[in-house]
């Protein structure tokens, strides 16, 4: 049928002779993963490759250390030192696995395959086409840029998300200066040149506007003094703030420092359109207003891939944004299907919902009633099972059981009613499940995602030959089928002239130098190999010394 359907080729099978190995394949299980970014990277570094005939099938054969992509765009750090090819993460562990440069345009959910196209080579029918089935399919494909529509936005603003964005963007910003040196040119038009803007105030724009500012006051103002009182950074953020999903004290110091520094931020801005010399804006209160300008980078908004959209719609999804899956990371409705990372969300089950089941289960003695005891018993399973609980425990400051079962009761308890019945635990729990939150689309929750799923894959076997129940989470001191568990060991900011802001676990904030320095550490010791690593810390030792590159 694949054959038939419009010049598609399938992919025919393994390409092994030997018979014998021919069938140690064949009973493998087909696995697909899709994307080759952070949570597709975690995924396969992780995976046992001896259990899965695996395919990898990515338009990039690399993988992005995307947190360095804005040192990236003014050459405090070279494109080379923050990619590393796929071939060579994967390649490692020396065993058979096949990578193909290609995009995934199609997902047949039921007939389990997925229709692929290569860019940079044709087949016999002249389209790059292929077919490729599956048993499993790991979904990694991340998002993409959210443009909201704005008209122009495509063809004017540089984006931020790939290698090939940064180089552009280092090569665009050496244009504008030299173009604001030519003879011909008046003030205006100088001014035009060197007015640069940034759309959105989120982390990454707020760090390129801080890179830009330290490329220009460090290295720019040296080569081009005549000019260097014409330059314009604005960053351009919708919100009443920049930095939100930061503490609020980090995106004070942020703005003052911004300010102090001369970078023109403007929140309460929308962008409405962008033409190729100036850049139309709305304000509630001075409304619309349009401003000449050089070079714009959007840095706004992620956006659904369309392969991701014609998902949801096949399986029943498409009033939502990401792919929804459970907290094992299945997509939910349909089957043998995984998501990880940006192009993916986890929908939390509510504890409310299983109310009666859990009552049941912590009921041991068939009382009717549950003693502290009985909580005790399963509340760490319940935790893992539903995360909510214990932010919702942090959440109303309550220590422990008994805690909870004082609130539910309205008071205090004698010692000797300490138990609740099914209704006062549903009293207890019963804003629990407000305390549900997703997770935010970052390195860290892909790659922690990746590695949990090909945990699960690797010892999928044993979980197969012992089952466990969905509130049996640990079974003879082994953990089998943990839902996905998020640890979050905190985020930077970095501020630009060596500060950056921290905020680590525990509610802890520490903003300057010393954050800086850390940032460093932190960065370095997270690359995926001892190549980048060498490459990025030689990159920053060569900036201290010698500054920023400006030929490119
Ligand atoms: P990606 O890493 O984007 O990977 C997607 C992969 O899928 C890519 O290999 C892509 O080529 C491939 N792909 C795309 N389409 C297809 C298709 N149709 N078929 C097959 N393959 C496809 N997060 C942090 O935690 N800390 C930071 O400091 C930080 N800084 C950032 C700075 C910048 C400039 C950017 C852009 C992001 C930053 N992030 C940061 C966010 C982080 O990069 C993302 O959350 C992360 O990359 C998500 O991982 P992913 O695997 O889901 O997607
Ligand atoms: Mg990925
Ligand atoms: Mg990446
Ligand atoms: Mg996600
Ligand atoms: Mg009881």
């Amino acid at each position: 049928a694949a054959a038939s359907s419009g010049g598609i080729v399938a992919y025919a099978g393994s390409k092994f002779d030997n018979t014998a190995e021919q069938t140690q394949v064949a009973q493998k299980k087909k696995m697909v993963v899709l994307g080759t970014g952070w949570a597709g990277t975690a995924f396969l570094k992780n995976l046992d490759y001896s259990l899965y005939d695996v395919k990898v099938i990515s338009p990039r054969n690399y993988f992005t250390f995307t947190p360095l992509l804005p040192s990236v765009t003014c050459g405090t750090v070279e494109p080379r030192s923050i990619v590393e090819p796929i071939r060579k993460i994967i390649g490692k562990k020396g065993e058979e696995i096949d990578y193909w440069e290609a995009d995934c345009y199609k997902i047949n959910t039921v007939g389990k395959k997925v229709l692929c196209r290569s860019k940079i080579g044709t087949n016999l029918d002249g389209t790059g086409e292929f077919v490729v089935d599956y048993d499993y399919l790991v979904i990694a494909v991340g998002a993409q840029v959210n443009t909201f529509n704005t008209p122009g936005v495509m063809e004017h603003c540089h984006f931020l998300k790939e290698i090939e964005d940064a180089r552009r963007i280092r090569r665009s910003v050496i244009d504008c200066f030299e173009k604001a040196s030519l003879p011909y040119l008046d003030e205006e038009e100088r001014k035009k040149n060197l007015h640069f803007v940034i759309v959105g105030g989120g982390p990454t724009g707020v760090e390129f506007a801080a890179e830009l500012h330290d490329f220009v006051a460090e290295d720019l103002t040296k080569l081009y003094p005549a000019i260097q009182d014409l330059v314009k950074i604005s960053v351009i953020q919708s919100g009443e703030h920049i930095l939100t999903m930061f503490d609020q004290r980090i995106a004070e110091f942020a703005e003052a420092k911004f300010q102090r520094d001369g970078i023109d931020v403007r929140t309460g801005y929308r962008v409405v359109k962008i033409s190729d010399n100036s850049i139309t804006m709305k304000c509630k209160s001075t409304g619309e207003t349009s401003e000449p300008y050089g070079m714009a980078v959007w840095s706004a908004g992620v956006g659904t891939r369309p392969v991701i959209v014609d998902v949801m719609k096949q399986i029943g999804q498409e009033n939502r944004r990401v792919l929804t899956t459970d907290e094992w990371l299945r997509v939910c409705g349909c089957d043998g299907i995984y998501a990880i990372g940006d192009c993916a969300t986890i929908s939390q089950r509510k504890v409310m919902e299983d109310i009666s089941a859990i009552f049941k289960f912590a009921d041991k003695d068939n009382s009717g009633t549950l003693t502290v005891k009985e909580i005790q018993d399963i509340f760490e399973d319940l935790c893992i099972r539903y995360p909510q609980l214990e932010l919702y425990l942090k959440s109303k400051h309550m220590s422990d059981i008994a805690d909870l079962i004082r609130d539910a009761k309205g008071g205090d308890v004698e010692k000797g009613s300490m138990q609740l019945d099914i209704d006062e635990l549903k009293i207890a729990l019963a804003h629990v499940d407000s305390q549900v939150k997703s997770l935010p689309a970052t390195a860290q929750v892909a790659a922690q995602q990746g590695q949990y799923l090909a945990q699960c894959f690797n010892s999928m076997r044993d979980c197969e030959e012992h089952p466990t129940g969905p509130l049996r989470l640990r079974d003879s001191g082994r953990h089998r089928f943990r839902p996905f568990q998020y640890k979050h060991f905190g985020q930077f900011a970095p501020l630009g002239g060596e500060q950056a802001a921290a905020e680590l676990p525990g509610d802890w904030i520490s903003i300057g130098h010393g954050s800086q320095w850390l940032w460093y550490s932190v960065y370095a010791s997270k690359q995926v190999s001892w190549r980048t690593r060498v490459l990025v810390i030689s990159d920053w030792l060569r900036r201290f010394i010698f500054g920023r590159d400006t030929s490119c």
